[in-house]
């Protein structure tokens, strides 16, 4: 009897070297194995046609042997075997690369069945590496073929092999779901699903199988979410004092946008409202987020609360302490930062500090939650840049016992579904104006042969005292990536090419965080005039003097980031440029420079994002901190979402000890996923 937790050990034909590849690639036990999924599936069943087909297509086809081929020996073993064929009245022909030994297989006038990948060239037809079978034995060659993500130091017939092995053994998969629920909901057992997505007999069976799967994933996040959204419901942090607001919003050294507002009456009306505040505000990069945070922590402050703050990255704690410190000072509000450079003693101090309570706004990166700050009273949570947190950091604050108002703060849009996962009961603000007087960023595309021009209208630029960015993708040079840019060798060239007038500095994510401080301190005060980064200064960096940005090997980039990164200019009331340098020719990569060419709105420019890269891509679930998700793409399936979400609460309602052991099976599961992911 083969169990689900059983190690691989137990699995016959899988000896030492083997079981080490597989453990290599994460699987450790039978259920594991059992959880690696097919990448994909070989349909063989599809046809094409000689009169339509197109580069790279992966047809069968039923074709006649004209003669028996010509191998072609080109040096050391490489060798090419040319079959010519007549398919649909057309001569074309299957090559095999490096197969010589196929050589005489094929009979002259006989039929056979190819399935391959397509290659044209002027109207010649070739047929690349085909699988093969006489069309009068066709045996299983149109039964569905798993095709498997392949594992380093693994023969590719292993994993189907020892599948295959588990599922004529016997086999105990467990399945703790409610038979209630697997009978309303139509969906296969365990085994039986797992059976049909390995080895299928028709395409239906893989459907059905991955619903099974698919269900299972988002029950358990909903589940997971909701388990820790019904824990913090009513608030006993009471925010009564309101007067000091209005002055203090008075003191700022602009007038907040209709928008700041309503996302500061929205606040309000939250906090008054008895339950614990849980919001996303919603705004596009450099649309002044910052300040909201600022109000909500002077607001707290009245009250005699604690603010966290917690940023994506140290240089931005920094950046933020300085800001909220400044715009706080008046109002007499502490406000410390705390990371990870900081001297011991220092540390120490402060955190002494926050736990006496005679700190207000404790800003910081996620180490803040991490470790163990005791804070006097905390109120509220602010995150800043959502998408680089998530859900796990939410849980452990609220494992902790505590239960502050939350606020999130985003430029990244999020589609509706996966709003629905990641928030539950969210609430979300839009700002959906920029502050008056934002002149919009001029955007230009370029190849690499422009840059000299490109470097002559910066010095123009930096001689009337503006600044730059220059981005590159890497920090050192890659032996692989030879034509992708990175800083170091960028800041060389541009110390030869640029006027030496000019102050220029390097930064990037694997300097010592005082190098980097130092860096950016120097940079906000305009000591420094062309800084070349990595991507490092995407979130948020804000220095309102810098007028152009350039961005190398830009193809290496997503959009949305682009539009992070393009966000760090036009921040003051300079016009702007952006110059968008690639040397590439594609027409998918020129076609995303131009979305960012021709869009502002970074909603817009996500859709766009969507649609050409699909939402997989986009939204990094591991940035989220949600559990791998397998199968389940939770942007695309709002119906199976909400589905599960309504029988989630029937489950945390029902008393029946069935329901009630599943419901701790679920969350039991959720929990130790979310626990073994990393940061990035
Ligand atoms: P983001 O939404 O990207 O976090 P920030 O909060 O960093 O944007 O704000 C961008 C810039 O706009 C900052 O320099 C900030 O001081 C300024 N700003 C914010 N609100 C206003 C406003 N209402 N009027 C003028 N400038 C503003
Ligand atoms: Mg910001």
């Amino acid at each position: 009897m083969m169990k689900w937790e059983d190690s691989l050990e137990k699995i016959k034909g899988v000896g030492p070297k083997r079981r080490e590849a597989l453990e290599k690639a994460g699987i450790k036990s039978v259920g594991d194995l059992l959880s690696y999924y097919p990448r994909r599936y070989i349909d063989r069943n599809v046809f094409g046609s000689s009169a339509q087909v197109y580069e790279d297509q992966e047809i069968s086809i039923k074709a006649t042997i004209l003669d028996r081929g010509r191998l072609n020996r080109i040096r050391g073993n490489l060798s090419i075997f040319s079959v010519p064929l007549l398919w649909e009245e057309k001569k074309i022909a299957a090559v095999f690369f490096n197969q010589p030994y196929l050589k005489g297989s094929f009979q002259e006038n006989q039929d056979y069945y190819f399935y391959g990948k397509v290659k044209k060239n002027h109207g010649d037809i070739k047929i690349t590496n085909p699988q093969f079978v006489s069309a009068n034995h066709p045996g299983n060659f149109f039964e569905l073929t798993p095709v498997y993500r392949k594992i380093q130091g693994l023969p590719g017939s292993v994993i189907p092999k020892t599948l295959s092995q588990l599922f004529t053994a016997e086999l105990e998969v467990p399945d703790a779901m409610p038979a209630e629920i697997r009978s309303s909901e139509k969906l296969l057992d365990m085994k039986s699903a797992l059976k049909a997505i390995h080895f299928p007999k028709k395409p239906e069976d893989v459907v059905r199988g991955i619903d099974r799967l698919k269900f299972n994933e988002a029950l358990k996040i909903n589940m997971g979410i909701m388990a820790g959204a019904r824990e913090k419901r009513y608030s006993d942090i009471d925010i009564n004092l309101f007067a000091g607001l209005e002055p203090f919003i008075g003191s700022l050294p602009y007038d907040l946008t209709a928008s700041q507002r309503s996302v500061i009456g929205d606040m309000i009306a939250d906090l008054k409202s008895g339950q614990v505040m849980n919001r996303l505000v919603q705004g596009d990069v450099g649309s002044g987020k910052t300040v909201i945070a600022v109000i909500a922590a002077c607001l707290m402050a009245q009250n005699g609360y604690q603010t966290a703050y917690m940023a994506p990255t140290e240089i931005l704690a920094m950046q933020h302490g300085r800001n909220f410190a400044d715009l706080l000072k008046n109002a007499g509000i502490t406000v410390e930062v705390v990371t990870g450079s900081l001297k011991a003693k220092e540390k120490r101090e402060i955190l002494e500090r926050v736990a006496k309570g005679a700190v207000s706004v404790i800003i910081g990166t996620h180490a803040l939650i991490q470790q163990s700050v005791e804070y006097y009273n905390l109120g509220l949570v602010i995150t800043d840049e959502q998408h680089r947190f998530g859900v796990k950091q939410r849980s452990q604050l609220a494992l902790k016992g505590r239960k502050p108002h939350t606020m999130v703060m985003s430029a990244t849009p999020i589609p509706r579904t996966l709003a629905l996962i990641l928030y539950g009961d969210l609430s979300v603000s839009y700002i959906d104006e920029l502050p008056k007087g934002r002149k919009p960023i001029k955007t230009y595309c370029y190849n690499e042969a422009s840059l000299y021009k490109i470097l002559g209208f910066v010095e123009e630029q930096m001689s009337k005292g503006r600044q730059t960015f220059v981005i590159c993708p890497f920090i050192e040079a890659s032996d692989e990536l030879l034509e992708v840019r990175d800083t170091e060798s960028v800041y060389l060239e541009l110390l030869q090419k640029i006027d030496p007038k000019y102050r220029m500095a390097c930064l990037h994510g694997r300097l010592k965080s005082e190098t980097k401080e130092a860096i950016i301190q120097a940079f906000n005060q305009g000591q420094i005039d062309c800084l070349v980064a990595t991507s490092i200064i995407e979130v948020g960096i804000d220095v309102p003097n810098v007028s152009t940005m350039i961005i190398l090997s830009a193809e290496r980039f997503g959009l949305s980031q682009l539009h992070q990164l393009r966000g760090r200019v036009g921040r003051g009331n300079h016009q702007s440029f952006c110059f968008l340098v690639t040397n590439s020719k594609s027409e998918d990569t020129l076609a995303r420079m131009k979305v960012i060419v021709n869009n502002r709105d970074g909603r817009k420019i996500a859709d766009e994002d969507f649609k050409l890269r699909g939402p997989g891509d986009y939204f990094g679930f591991k940035q989220h901190g949600l559990p791998k998700l397998g199968l389940l793409d939770p942007t695309q399936e709002l119906v199976l979402i909400k589905r599960t979400k309504e029988i989630a609460e029937v489950i945390f309602e029902s008393t029946s000890q069935e329901m009630m052991t599943f419901q701790h099976d679920v969350l039991k599961s959720f929990y130790i996923e979310i626990a073994d992911i990393s940061f990035n």
